[in-house]
């Protein structure tokens, strides 16, 4: 599902244009948000024509499949809901990813190491 929204200069990162035709948003314009993670927008008219040629995001190259080329109309209350939530999920990933790799190469490596030296005392 794409975003369909009117331009808002809240929900634009501010200083960066449209990276398909390299044109600024302004007022009036109909913008789209792909559903990738760096929730990425375009003109309607551009990025709808760059989705015919290429299934991805122009920007992170995140596939854009099929069944999202479809657009709904949203409100700013729910863009903004949406962002808020891709941005805590994206934290939580980071955070997730710290705590389950460090204990599990620490456990690892130890249970060798004493596996390694019971074998060498018992055979010598
Ligand atoms: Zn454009
Ligand atoms: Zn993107």
């Amino acid at each position: 599902m794409l975003f369909r929204a009117p331009y808002s200069a809240e929900l634009v990162v501010q200083g960066v244009d449209c990276t398909i035709c390299l044109s600024p948003f302004a007022e009036g314009n109909t913008l789209i948000y792909l559903p990738c993670t760096g929730y990425h927008h375009f003109h309607e008219q551009c990025i709808i024509a760059w989705l015919k040629r290429n299934s991805v995001c122009p920007i992170c190259k995140q596939v854009i499949t099929e069944q999202f080329i479809r657009t709904t109309p949203i409100t700013q209350e729910a863009l903004r809901n949406y962002f808020t939530a891709v941005r805590r999920r994206e934290h939580e990933d980071t955070r997730l990813s710290h705590v389950e790799h460090r204990p599990l190469a620490g456990a690892f490596g130890k249970e060798d190491k004493d596996t390694d030296g019971k074998n060498q005392e018992q055979q010598s």
